[in-house]
């Protein structure tokens, strides 16, 4: 069976790891692709920094600092006061020494005439990931944020600098209208058994993959059934903030809020199916009625046998989907 993720950063990549690690356990699962966020993506200091890539790069290569949540393991920051010091990066925003070779070696890479696509590739070489990674397009559509007042400032600035307090209007992605999707993203998207939605941020996170014109018909064209995972779990944000980014859309901090937001693909949108916490179980049957057959089952990722259970609860739910398809 071939999986493929759409995934944003930290949720993204503790949800790849684990369909990896179910991967293992279960032995039938041949290719997992992992189709990336790049809204997060901006120039500094002269480098291409991609947080969520980077996220589910370090986190799949043993390499992420787990205490922190985000980063190399054992990172130092010399670079970094250097940087600041010369006023280069903003006080708000390290680079770490170790990350910063990564952003550098992309860079070359980048400016060499590689696609991002390419560099991805090459990226992933490195170390036995067991998951293959897409930028989900090659083209720019850095995230923007357009807060009350009518500031409008690059994603980072919002989501680090201000730890997305500033009250967001909108989200914008500068370039979007002439972006598409990358072809490895797309071929991922029509060669998978199943396609499961990370449970990542809806908004800045999932929100600019489909925002990509071409990606959500190539979603609604998938041959496999679209399985999504709730990263609200009673109506609070686990680990994020993704209620300050659902607020800014109008959606309500809530599972069933997010998947009726996401739409059933029956019906023009994304899901075939979705999967809440156990604690918001009682959504389950209007769901089910608006076209988004729902199963309740544990949320939490907080190991290797809790995030490969989870994988396996989204895989299992698809298989239902696709019996139930068959027989209608
Ligand atoms: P980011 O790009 O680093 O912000 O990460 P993502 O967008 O991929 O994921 C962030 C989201 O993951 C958070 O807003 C949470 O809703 C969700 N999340 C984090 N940990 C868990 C978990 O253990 N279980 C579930 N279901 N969701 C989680
Ligand atoms: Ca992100």
């Amino acid at each position: 069976m071939k999986v493929t993720v759409l995934a944003g950063g930290v949720g993204g990549a503790r949800f790849a790891r684990g369909v990896r690690e179910h991967a293992r356990r279960s032995g039938d699962i041949e290719r997992i692709d992992v189709v990336v966020n790049t809204g997060d993506d901006w120039w500094l200091a002269g480098v291409r920094i991609w947080p969520d890539h980077d996220s589910l790069l370090y986190t799949l290569a043993g390499e992420n600092d787990d205490e922190r949540g985000w980063g190399r393991r054992g990172e130092s920051e010399r670079v970094a006061a250097e940087l600041q010091a010369w006023g280069v990066t903003p006080p708000w925003f390290t680079l770490g020494d170790l990350d910063l070779g990564t952003h550098l070696a992309r860079t070359a890479w980048l400016r060499a005439g590689e696609t991002p696509s390419q560099v991805a590739r090459r990226l992933g070489t490195r170390w036995d990931l067991g998951v293959t990674l897409h930028p989900a397009t090659d083209d720019e559509i850095d995230t923007h944020v357009v807060v009350e007042g009518g500031d409008r400032m690059h994603f980072q600035e919002w989501w680090t600098r201000h730890r997305a307090s500033l009250p967001a209007i909108r989200f914008e992605h500068a370039g979007i209208a002439k972006a598409s999707p990358a072809p490895a993203a797309l071929a991922a998207i029509g060669a998978a058994d199943v396609v499961l939605v990370a449970p990542s941020n809806p908004v800045v996170s999932i929100g600019p993959i489909l925002a990509i014109p071409g990606m959500r018909d190539a979603l609604r064209r998938a041959p496999a059934p679209v399985v999504g995972v709730s990263g609200i779990i009673g109506g609070a944000a686990v680990r994020g903030m993704a209620d300050s980014c659902l607020a800014a859309i109008g959606v309500e901090t809530d599972a069933a809020a997010v998947a009726r937001h996401y739409g059933a693909r029956s019906r023009g949108g994304l899901l075939d199916g979705w999967l809440v916490a156990e604690e918001d179980a009682a959504s389950g049957p209007a769901l089910t009625a608006d076209g988004i057959p729902s199963v309740a089952v544990p949320l939490w990722m907080r190991d290797a046998d809790t995030s490969a259970r989870l994988a396996a609860d989204a895989l299992a739910h698809a298989s239902t989907l696709r019996a139930d398809a068959r027989r209608a």
